[in-house]
């Protein structure tokens, strides 16, 4: 079993780690893909006239603000072009997948925030239309069914708040919750970045190892979306995943290169 995130940051190229999946899933193994879809729903928000605002929470974090408008335009973009658009990639490679967003069957559950305390453009504020939220439950039960059936499940947010409501939720924390779930050994977290850099951007400062204890130190060398990384690594560890491996989705055969501990390779 293994379970892999695939951002959705602009320069990843999805035809390469749709080839590694092609190659596990027939050598036998069970993948599940969670995947973004950050970069299209900025430029497909651009288009659509109603520019993305981001919230910064007080510890440093950033989030999208989700009104209901702003969750139409994220369901369109993440469970409809990019699951379509993945889906239809593993297919031609003769993968069985199953597209399905973290609604469908309360796959991926969680609390909505009830009001969130942040600063939007310079100011202090107190949001309360915001669909956002956390995946605390994962419906492993569903996901099995599948992967016993032969089927390669390709999920992705938005999730499903316990009063039924669709929310945003971080995909790499998602991630974690899938692969705790699941029992996987590995979760692979692909970006357009090589890993955890200590000084980012520049590549040559790869972290390429970090032990679970060592975590919250390495928080400091995270900034802006990278945080929720090394959060979700924390929270998957925490739930019993061996290794957290961030990976470069820029170059070929990334899944197979993070299984072999090419990137940041975080563990116990
Ligand atoms: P994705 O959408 O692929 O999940 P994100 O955009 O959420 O990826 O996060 C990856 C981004 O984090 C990188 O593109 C980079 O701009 C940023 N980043 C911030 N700090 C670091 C760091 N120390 N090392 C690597 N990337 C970092």
């Amino acid at each position: 079993m293994i379970v892999v995130k695939v951002g959705g940051s602009a320069g990843i190229d999805y035809d390469l780690f749709c080839d590694d999946i092609a190659q596990l899933v027939t050598a036998g193994e069970h993948v599940v893909l969670i995947h973004g879809g950050s970069h299209e729903t900025n430029v497909i928000s651009e288009k659509l006239g109603k520019p993305p605002r981001i919230l910064t929470s007080s510890q440093g974090y950033t989030s999208r603000y989700t009104d209901s408008e702003t969750l139409d335009i994220f369901a369109m973009v993440y469970a409809g072009k990019m699951n379509t658009r993945i889906v239809e990639r593993l297919q031609k490679r003769g993968v069985n997948a199953v597209g399905l967003s973290g609604i469908d069957g309360r796959l991926l559950e969680g609390t909505r925030k009830a009001s969130v305390r942040a600063v939007i453009d310079g100011k202090q504020v107190l949001v309360r239309d915001d669909f956002t939220g956390k995946v605390e439950k994962v419906n492993a039960s569903l996901l099995h069914l599948l992967l016993d059936a032969g089927y390669t499940p390709v999920l992705t947010p938005p999730a499903v708040s316990y009063e039924g409501e669709a929310i945003n939720v971080d995909g790499d924390r998602a991630a974690a919750m899938v692969a705790a779930a699941l029992g996987a050994k590995q979760l692979i977290i692909l970006s357009n970045v090589p890993g955890l850099l200590r000084s980012f951007p520049d590549e040559s400062t790869l972290i390429r190892d970090i032990r679970y204890a060592d975590l919250e130190q390495a928080l400091g060398f995270a900034e802006g979306r990278m945080k929720k990384k090394v959060l979700g690594a924390t929270e998957a560890i925490a739930a019993g995943v061996e290794q957290v491996i961030f990976g470069d989705a820029r170059r070929a055969r990334p899944i197979w290169n993070s299984m072999n501990g090419e990137g940041t390779v975080i563990h116990k």
